[in-house]
């Protein structure tokens, strides 16, 4: 009987060095207002990293930090792809994800086509959009996949908050899969009304989040506590788009969210080795 129990515990010790790979746990860190970067060492992807305006409520990406963005330096010096919720100005900036197109000639762009309208207006026909996949869904429509490189990516629109008002403003939840199997989801400005998310029932369930990132009302408002627990079949959720005065409401819930531009949380994966 011991040694039994020894032979599998020589076993549970041996295992970590079995592994083809040195293990980068998946790391997720926050740029400011729904800005995020998920990397787990061989992908890394952004979501809604640049934008011009905070309307003086949310947070900037900080100056310096934007620049190592644009410039590609450290930790940002190996991006994928750039994902876009919608096209307001807390999200997206024309001008700098065209300039960031130039300058990143590896860079896919996943985007709604109203944002990539915006783009072609501004830049032509330029060559950086052949990198440039434009989302034209409408609502209620079946999500679409696609595969990019190592990346696997889902996509369904669901209105933005405030509905119906703001119903012709496309905003995208986008659920990527990095090479290390982790399930990353951001909401956008996703309204928290469960009537958006039960038509998509299929969508939800097919795939496993291990962390959702909604905006901070999903906490709070609605349908929005229910749809995380429940609804989108996610481990976790991390709170993005806070106010930079923290709403009390928010606060009192005990959720995880993102505040301080440069936070940082790990991304387990459950079950792994
Ligand atoms: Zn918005």
């Amino acid at each position: 009987m011991l040694r039994f129990l020894s032979f599998f515990s020589a076993l549970v010790l041996l295992s970590p060095s079995v592994s083809a790979h040195p293990v980068t746990p998946t790391q997720t860190t926050y740029l400011g207002n729904e800005g995020i970067m998920v990397s787990d060492g061989h992908t890394t992807v952004l979501f809604d990293p640049l934008y011009p305006n905070g309307f003086g409520t949310y947070q900037m990406v900080p100056d310096v930090m934007r620049q190592h963005l644009m410039e590609g330096i450290a930790p940002y010096e190996n991006v994928d792809a750039i994902f876009i919720s919608h096209m307001h100005p807390d999200h997206f900036s024309i001008g700098e994800v065209i300039a960031y197109m130039r300058r990143h000639e590896q860079v896919r762009v996943f985007a709604p086509a109203q944002a990539v309208d915006w783009m072609r207006q501004e830049a032509g026909d330029d060559a950086i959009f052949d990198r440039v996949t434009a989302v034209g869904l409408e609502r209620l429509d079946a999500p679409l996949s696609f595969r990019e490189g190592d990346l696997t990516i889902d996509v369904v629109r669901i209105p933005h908050a405030g509905w119906p008002g703001r119903a012709e403003v496309s905003n995208l939840v986008w659920r990527v899969t990095l090479s290390d199997g982790i399930t990353v989801m951001h909401l956008g400005d996703a309204d928290p009304r469960d009537e958006h998310y039960a038509p998509h029932d299929d969508h939800w369930m097919v795939k496993r989040t291990d962390t959702a990132y909604p905006p901070y009302w999903f906490f709070t408002m609605g349908d929005g506590p229910q749809i995380l627990s429940t609804r989108l079949n996610t481990l976790k959720a991390t709170g993005i788009h806070v106010p930079i005065e923290l709403p009390v409401d928010l606060f009192l819930t005990g959720a995880d969210f993102f505040h301080v531009p440069g936070e940082t949380r790990l991304i387990e994966k459950v079950g792994a080795e």
